[in-house]
């Protein structure tokens, strides 16, 4: 199953590739959190429906909830997806680029076999990659400290 949703993951990507935007727009607001070179090679993409892979496969595994469930953004490897309305929410845009870190550490299978269980075993609010993710995007938002997130996800996931 996971090599079905990567398969649909790269088709994805690749059918929005036109309409993706480079994360170096972010790279002055973002400046000691995510380096140039990391938002070079990320990056997002507005879209009135969030795209997911409505596989029967993952409702049969539990997952229903979170693919019906309404939200903001998805990350998709290098890619990240997003409602019009926050298009400017930067806290927003902070989030899914932890989620951009945490696929580039554990890889693409690793990732949603990880994300997948995750939520699987104690809901989406609490698994621990998102977690992280809102715990980042709530220190930045508080104007906190500088940290490289991607070593830090390489370092501590
Ligand atoms: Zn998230």
């Amino acid at each position: 199953m996971l090599n079905r949703i990567e398969e649909w993951i790269d088709l994805t990507n690749e059918r929005f590739s036109s309409q993706r935007k480079i994360c170096t727009l972010f790279a002055r607001q973002f400046a000691g959190f995510y380096s140039e070179e990391f938002l070079a090679d990320s990056y997002f993409v507005i879209v009135d429906s969030i795209p997911k892979p409505d596989f029967p496969e993952l409702r049969e595994a539990g997952l229903g909830d979170f693919l019906d469930m309404e939200i903001q953004g998805i990350t998709y490897k290098n890619t990240y997806y997003i409602l019009p309305t926050f298009a400017q929410d930067l806290r927003l845009h902070f989030h899914e680029l932890v989620h951009v870190a945490q696929w580039k550490t554990l890889g693409a299978p690793g990732f949603l076999q990880r994300y997948i269980a995750e939520v699987q075993s104690v809901g989406y609010k609490d698994a621990p990659l998102e977690k992280l993710a809102y715990a980042f995007d709530h220190h930045f938002s508080q104007g906190g400290q500088k940290v490289d997130v991607p070593s830090y996800v390489e370092n501590k996931i």
